[in-house]
This record gives C-alpha cells, structure tokens and sequence, in this order.
C-alpha cells in the first residue's frame, strides 16, 4: 500500500514533469520510485539466492538460475539512479538559490535606496546594492573590506551601539539615524537611514537602509533662503533685516554705542512698470541693490523690504556718519540707470532714525524711519531724521490728539501776532496770526507740533475756522485803535479744498466789518499741490472777494514757476531756511537775489521771513525786499502787546532800533 502510493507519486512526478508541478515533488517522488525499485530488486535477488520460489512456469522464465544477478544489477542501477536524482536535486536547488539570490541582487540593486547588509559580529560589509557603490566610489569587493565606521566617519563604537543595542536586544524593530557619508574620494554628503537587524542567527546580520538627502537638504537651505533673502536683488529681506537690525541693537546696548537706521524709498518705480514694463522695473531695482552695496561696510547690512523699500543698518554710527551715508546712497543713486540704452532716473525719499534716541527695538525704529521718508516725501527733501515732535503718530501725539478736539471744543487757542515791516518806509504794513494751544498740562504748544496732528485728523477745518473769525476780530481792534495794518492768516492744504471756504470767510468780513483786502491769507505751495484743480478754484474766489494771497514759505516746496503764474497772488514770502544765513552764506544771499528778481518779474511783492539780525535786514534792503519779518523787529506777539508795539514803533532809516 505505501509502496504503491510511492509508486503513483513517483508516475505522477514523471508524469507530471515539465508542467507546472512543483521540481521538489516530481524529485522526491523519483527518489522514493527508484529507492522502491531498488529495494524490490535486492528482496527478490536476495529470495532467488535464498530459493525461496518454486520452480514452475513463471518462476522459470523470471528467475532462472542468472537472475539474481540480474536483480541485483537492476537495484544497482536503481540506486545509481537515485543518486543521480539526488545530485541533480542538490544542483537544482543550489541553481535555485543563486538564482533568487541574483533575483533579490536585481531587487536590491534597482532600488533608489542605498543598501548595506553588514555581520553583526565583525561589522563587515557582507553586501551593498548598486546604488551604495555608485554613491561611495567603492567596488563591491573593496566593500567586503570595510566597515559602517569607515563610512561614517562621525559615527563611534559608543554611538553604534546605542543604535544596535535595542535591534539586537529586541526592543526595538527599526532605528533611524541621520549623518554623513564619506565617499572614496574623501567627499561628504548627508544621509538618513534606518537600521534594522535582518537576521538573529549566529552571526547576526543587519541592513541598513540609507538615503543620500544632499538635495532634499539643499532644497531645504534653498527655501530657507527663500524665506530670507529677496528673490529680485539677492538681498536680505524684512524678516532676515529684523533679524539683523535686532543683533545689532543688542550689540550697540552691550558696547554702549549708537547705532544708525536708514530707510530709503525709491519713487518713479510705479512711472517705469507703466512704460516699460515690470521686469525693466525689476532690473532697476536689482541695480539699485548693487548700487546700495557699494556705500556699506563690512558690518553694516541693505535689505529690501519690499516694492522700492531699502534699508540700511549702520553699527556703531552717530548722526553726522549717518547723513554721510544718507548723501552718499544719493550720489550712488543719481547717475541714471540704464535700459535698452533709455538713461533711467530715479529718486530716492531717505529717512534717518538713531538708536538709543528715537527707539530701542527694530519695529519702532523701521516705524519711525519710515515716519521720516513720508516726511522727507511730503517736503520734497534729501534725507529727513526722524524728529519725535513732527511724527503724528508718536504716543505723545496721539494723547494731544485726544486733548485737541477737546481744545476746538472749549476754545483753548489764541493767537499771537507778528509784524511784516515795509523795509524801506518801516511802517508795520501788516501783521500774521500765529495760533498758539494753551494746553492745561502741557503750557503753551508751538503750532509746528499740533498743525500736523489737526491737519492729519480733520480737525484742521473747525480750528482754521476759529483763528480766520478771531484773526478778523483782531484786525477789526486794530482798525478801532488807529491802526491800518492788514492781517495774514495761515491756511492748510485741507482748507483748501473747503469749496465754501469763501462763504465762510465773507461771513466772518462782514460780521465784523473788515474789508476783504485787509485780509492776506498764507498758502504754501505744497498745501496747493495736493488737489491743485479744486485749490485754484477756491483761491480764484477768495480773488474776486478782493482777498489777497501770499505764497509762504517759498523755496521748500515746488518751487515751481508754472504754478506761480497761475496763482493768484500778490506776495512771496522767502523761507527763513534762507533768510538767517545770508548775511554769511553767499549761497543763500545768492538764491534769495534770484527770488526777489523771480518774483518782482511775475509783478509779486516779496516778504523775508526769519530775520533775527540788522545785517541780514541790511542785506536784504540792498537786494530789494519789500518787507521784513522776524524776531529782529519783533517776535510774535500776544493781542494785548500788539497794538501797543505798532504804536510805539519809531523806526528810522539810519538808525535801525526795535522796540519790542
Ligand atoms: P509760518 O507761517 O512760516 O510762520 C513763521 C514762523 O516763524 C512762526 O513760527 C514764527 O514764530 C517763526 N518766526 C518768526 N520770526 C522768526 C525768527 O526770527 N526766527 C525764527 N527762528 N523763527 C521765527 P510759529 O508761530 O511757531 O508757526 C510755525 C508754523 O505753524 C507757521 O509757519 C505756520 O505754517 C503754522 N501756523 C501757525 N499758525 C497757524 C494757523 O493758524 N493755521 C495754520 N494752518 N498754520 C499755522
Ligand atoms: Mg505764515
Ligand atoms: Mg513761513
């Protein structure tokens, strides 16, 4: 019964071969059809020696006197045969092995990964896939040579076994490390990999499964980068600049030193991307960036911030080196950039702010800084250092903001008045009203600081509307006393744009009976300039009224004579940048000649304001000014004072003596 199940197997295997059966059962069932055979042969020669058979018919013809041998032949070449089975199955199955073990070579090597079996025990390299000996530079037998630590030369016994030790004791299945390779060629590149213990028989093997991540790493420094360096000019950006203006200020607190901030903001950029597109832009602004390097030293920083924001740290700078720096990034800046042979002019608005002075951590000194630029903007100025007292949004500022509606509401304002002198007959030809707050904490507020703030917030209107009606009232007491002198009021850019300005003020003339010539009202150019349509339109009104209108502060603004031929004026008066100088700066005496002509021309009469000596008074009655105004004759005085002053005014010609 075995036997012949043996026998069915060993047909079937035979049967079988070449399909798709199993070679391992085909070949046993061989084996055990050949052992049985063999077995049989050697029990029927070992009976036939033993005459165990009768003789008779079949045993004759099967075992005649020769057929032990017989027998015993078939079983020897039934054993001869298994033998061969069995050879064949050895050399199959070692075939077999090397085939999978080229399969798995194939798989390991078609991986992305570096792979690398090692012996646990002496730690060689037993094998590593196609990748590993790409990325190391080593042949497959100079690995067999080394060892994880030739490989990683950061990696020491102690660290590799506190890898290890958890695979080998089983605790864990898998750690993953990060470090370096070193390629043949002494090269490093950073890796990541996972070590897992592959087999725990003696002599342990583990792998380890390790990824070149240079590029991954480079991708990463690249978005760093990204994330601080603008893309455009290659300069640090506003996070990288924070960073750096922050370090330096903790240095400059350290050594005690000042440190110098300046924000720069190029205009005509919006004018380039209009006409020649962005990318001209953006090549201007690349060539800016060049250009800004070349006014650094080592330790100071440029970022761009962003549009056409620049700034500058400057450590260990004090206010003079920073104006230094401020004119230099100018110089740098006028030669015109070129694109496609177009010459490109740019201009720059500076803004200069100072630690410790005017803040103490980056975000207030950039706000500050830029507080400057606006202002350096609005002034049409080379460079502006930040000044607590013009900066609207200051702390301080924003409580008098609070306190100013509260003033325009209880009336907390008066006014002081100055007189203009008629140089050559020295008659007080008229005086300016000049608005004082008289605050309840503060004292007495200069106009320069709270006129920014009123004319910021609107609240410009209802004061303007107070100073004209008390200002009117004055020159009326001034009429009463025997005084024909004419009043000058000062007017906003805000004003300006009042359509019914003129109503109002007709109003005011006629409740107190002034006449509208007695009027002058004060204007700067710049005050035009913001809606210049609609401010020429209320100017031309107040005209026809017959109120007359003075350009102030001329020499600061536009300047330009376009516009002052269109307006309706019939006063000019000089800056007093200009005026207090000019005794001694031939610059200064130059450009006001060159006024004074200018405005004489266009049929103006000219006002020096600023006066504070006789020698520029002198000077300026050679030149041709028609009226004099400053602290020289007399400061600006409170209404009680005035008429007094006017009255007692005895001024000659040979001997110039004011009373104040
Ligand atoms: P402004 O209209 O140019 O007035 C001249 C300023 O120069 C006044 O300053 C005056 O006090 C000052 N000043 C006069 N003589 C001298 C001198 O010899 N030396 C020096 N250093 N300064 C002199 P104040 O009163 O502080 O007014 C400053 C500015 O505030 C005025 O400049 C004007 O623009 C504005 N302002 C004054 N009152 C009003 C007002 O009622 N409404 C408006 N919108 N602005 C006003
Ligand atoms: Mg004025
Ligand atoms: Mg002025």
């Amino acid at each position: 019964m075995f036997l012949t199940q043996f026998m069915t197997k060993g047909w079937r295997a035979l049967a079988t071969r070449g399909t798709d059966k199993p070679d391992r059962f085909r070949n046993v069932s061989l084996i055990w059809a050949a052992v049985a055979l063999a077995a049989f042969g050697w029990s029927v020669s070992a009976m036939l020696q033993a005459n165990l058979f009768e003789s008779g018919p079949l045993a004759e013809q099967l075992f005649k006197p020769h057929a032990p041998e017989l027998w015993s032949r078939l079983a020897m070449v039934c054993a001869l045969l298994c033998l061969g089975i069995i050879g064949q199955r050895v050399l199959a199955r070692r075939r077999r092995v090397e085939a999978q073990a080229a399969h798995y070579a194939r798989i390991l090597d078609s991986s992305w990964t570096e792979i690398y079996f090692f012996d646990g025990k002496s730690l060689r390299y037993v094998q590593t896939n196609e990748v590993a000996r790409r990325n190391l530079g080593y042949s497959t037998q100079a690995f067999m040579q080394l060892t994880p630590f030739d490989l990683m030369p950061e990696l020491d016994e102690f660290q590799f076994n506190t890898l290890a030790g958890p695979l080998r004791r089983g605790e864990r299945d898998q750690v993953v490390f990060e470090t370096f390779h070193r390629r043949a060629d002494g090269t490093d590149y950073p890796v990541k990999g996972r070590l897992q213990l592959h087999t725990k028989e003696s002599p342990p093997v583990f792998v380890a499964i390790v990824q070149d991540i240079s590029e991954r790493r480079a991708h990463l420094a690249q978005m760093q980068r990204r994330n601080m360096y603008d893309t455009l000019t290659d300069l640090p950006n506003r996070h990288l600049f924070d960073d750096r203006l922050g370090d330096a200020i903790a240095a400059a607190r350290r050594e005690t030193t000042p440190l110098a901030l300046i924000l720069l903001d190029v205009s005509h950029l919006r004018d380039i991307r209009d006409t020649l597109g962005h990318r001209s832009a953006d090549r201007v602004l690349q060539q800016i960036g060049n250009r800004l390097q070349y006014v650094l030293r080592p330790s100071d920083t440029v970022a761009r911030l962003g549009g056409g924001e620049f700034a500058l740290a400057l450590p260990a700078v004090d206010f003079e080196y920073a104006i230094e720096v401020a004119q230099r990034v100018r110089k740098e800046l006028a030669p015109p950039f070129t694109l496609e042979e177009i010459p490109i002019h740019v201009d720059a608005h500076i803004g200069i702010v100072l630690f410790p002075e005017h803040g103490d951590d980056p975000d207030i000194l950039l706000q500050r800084a830029d507080v400057a630029v606006r202002q350096a903007k609005r002034e049409k100025a080379d460079y502006v250092i930040y000044n607590p007292a013009r900066d609207p949004y200051s702390l301080r500022r924003l409580t008098l903001f609070g306190d100013l509606r509260h003033a325009i509401n209880q009336g907390d304002f008066m006014l002081y008045y100055q007189p203009k002198v008629n140089i050559k007959t020295r008659e007080v030809a008229s005086v300016e009203a000049l608005v004082r707050w008289r605050h309840p904490k503060e004292g007495v507020i200069s106009p320069s600081e709270f006129i920014p703030l009123a004319e910021h917030t609107g609240l410009i209107k209802p004061l303007t509307t107070w100073v004209l009606n008390e200002a009117i009232r004055q020159c009326r007491a001034c009429k009463q006393a025997g005084l024909n002198v004419k009043m000058a009021v000062n007017l906003s850019a805000g004003d300006l744009q009042q359509l019914h300005l003129p109503d109002e003020i007709a109003k005011s003339l006629a409740a107190w009976e002034v006449g509208a010539h007695d009027l002058v009202l004060e204007i700067t150019e710049s005050a035009i300039m913001e809606d210049p349509e609609r401010a020429l339109r209320v100017l031309a009104r107040l005209d026809t009224m017959g109120v007359q209108l003075s350009i102030d502060d001329f020499g600061t603004g536009y300047s330009s004579l376009a516009y002052l031929k269109k307006l309706p004026a019939s006063e000019l008066k000089i800056d007093q940048s200009f005026i207090k100088d000019m005794a001694h700066n031939s610059d200064d005496a130059t450009i006001v000649h060159s006024i004074i002509a200018l405005a004489h021309s266009l049929g103006l009469k000219v006002v020096a304001e600023g006066i504070e000596t006789a020698e520029v008074l002198e000077v300026l009655g050679i030149l041709g000014c028609d009226t004099a105004q400053g602290s020289y004759m007399s400061p600006p005085l409170p209404s009680d004072k005035l008429i007094a002053w006017v009255k007692a005014q005895r001024v000659t010609l040979d001997k110039v003596s004011y009373a104040n």
